[in-house]
């Protein structure tokens, strides 16, 4: 397959003239000329990369935008979840899975990080085959044709001295080598793996050294939610005695492998301490949750790498995703133009990618062929010079520009498999509100 599209996101900027060459899903070439696929009045882009997503969350979207009694927050809204997560099946979990998947596509994403925590029956139980729900993730990827990196979530307790939540029961396993031996089993049977110890708070310390050594030893990306909320922060000062980046930094563990999700309330020697790992920044779920604010700024002065990923699914788009992470800074700084826009664009595609250990995220030879057509006529972006393109995308783009979705070179966008999936989802909906 040979691109021509008018122009073409390559080495920092839009280029008119370039063909990419695409061979057995990478890409072989991208060189000046015009023979080709012609992509008339069409912009190539890299596929976006989602660093962090819950599939199943996609069931609550709309329904926990409400006050009940007093005081509405992240841990209310957790409880909420976890009705959804122990009210789906295998069959379900799919399902909501299979639409989480399209819509991504839809939005431009190529690659996602699945950071997996519903492993079990609702009991507790394991499932005859105890990779069940991690197959059905990966099944629905396939289905859908987005590439799916299984972040095995590894969850062993409700918190530091709290009480089991019976909720959680699906999330939590016997001892930390069950975990790592599902995280070979996938890997044995051809799948992208990582490893998601969930939190500070959801695992000891012990299990979490663990993983990370398990981690290192075979270069394998290492995700973990943290410093998400002030009270997290608090229950590993109460255990540890130290902050959780804080205490990662002491033991050494945060390294270019090391991926802390939110990362959101820090001191500013945290922040100094983060500068050779990666931060998933989920914007819209940060803001939608109350989280906080990242200090991206801050953050990428020290060179830390940051990433976006969707989370609960209240919005999924990558490049809301990233004005979002701009938006925030400006209003807390009120000051425009706070993070420069290349490395806006990096955390769209580059950074997502490499935090998931994965070839892909430019439009260069050797890597991935997971690549992007938006329409240059589309009323969000029609009249554009080239030159201010990449910034137009970011604080612009809209979903009905995006026109055609290549993931390792095969077309992924296919509108009756978005009506099947929507209807089937609706579906799933039907049975849970019932
Ligand atoms: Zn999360």
């Amino acid at each position: 397959m040979r691109l021509a599209a008018d122009l073409t996101y390559h080495r920092g900027r839009f280029q008119s003239g370039l063909v990419v060459e695409v061979q057995d899903g990478l890409i072989a070439s991208v060189a000046p000329g015009s023979d080709g696929q012609r992509l008339a009045g069409q912009a190539l882009v890299p596929g976006a990369v989602n660093a962090h997503s819950h599939t199943f969350q996609r069931a609550i979207r709309g329904r926990t935008e409400y006050r009940v009694l007093g005081r509405e927050d992240f841990w209310t809204w957790r409880e909420r979840m976890y009705h959804a997560a122990n009210a789906l099946g295998p069959e379900e979990i799919e399902l909501v899975a299979r639409l989480c998947f399209v819509e991504m596509l839809q939005a431009g994403t190529t690659s996602v990080g699945e950071f997996h925590y519903l492993h079990h029956n609702p009991d507790g139980t394991p499932y005859d085959n105890p990779d069940e729900l991690a197959l059905r993730i990966q099944a629905a990827a396939e289905w859908a044709g987005i590439h799916l990196v299984v972040l095995r979530c590894g969850y062993a307790r409700a918190g530091f001295e709290r009480e089991a939540n019976p909720l959680q029961r699906r999330f939590i396993d016997p001892d930390p080598d069950y975990g790592l031996a599902a995280v070979t089993r996938l890997k044995a049977r051809g799948l992208s793996v990582g490893l998601a110890p969930h939190s500070l708070r959801a695992v000891p310390f012990d299990w979490f050294r663990r993983w990370a050594e398990y981690a290192r030893s075979r270069q394998l990306p290492l995700h973990m939610h943290v410093a998400e909320q002030p009270r997290e922060v608090e229950e590993c000062l109460a255990e540890h005695g130290a902050r959780p980046i804080e205490l990662l930094d002491r033991h050494g563990w945060l390294d270019e492998r090391f991926v802390g999700v939110h990362a959101i309330h820090l001191t500013d020697d945290e922040v100094a301490a983060l500068g050779r790992s990666f931060v998933c920044s989920c914007p819209t779920t940060e803001r939608n949750l109350g989280d906080g604010i990242v200090r991206a700024d801050e953050l990428m002065a020290v060179g830390t790498r940051l990433c976006l990923g969707t989370d609960s699914q209240c919005q999924i788009d990558p490049y809301e995703d990233a004005r979002q992470l701009e938006y925030h800074l400006r209003l807390r700084k009120r000051e425009r133009a706070v993070l420069e826009a290349s490395r806006l664009w990096q955390t769209v595609h580059l950074n997502g990618a490499a935090s998931l250990g994965l070839g892909a995220g430019a439009i260069e030879a050797g890597l991935r062929a997971d690549l992007v057509a938006v329409d240059l006529e589309d009323s969000t972006l029609a009249g554009t010079p080239a030159e201010d393109l990449a910034a137009a995308l970011l604080f612009g783009l809209g979903r009905s520009a995006i026109r055609q979705v290549w993931v390792a070179g095969r077309a992924a966008l296919d509108p009756e498999k978005a009506r099947q999936a929507a209807c089937d989802f609706a579906r799933v909906m039907g049975l849970l509100v019932s």
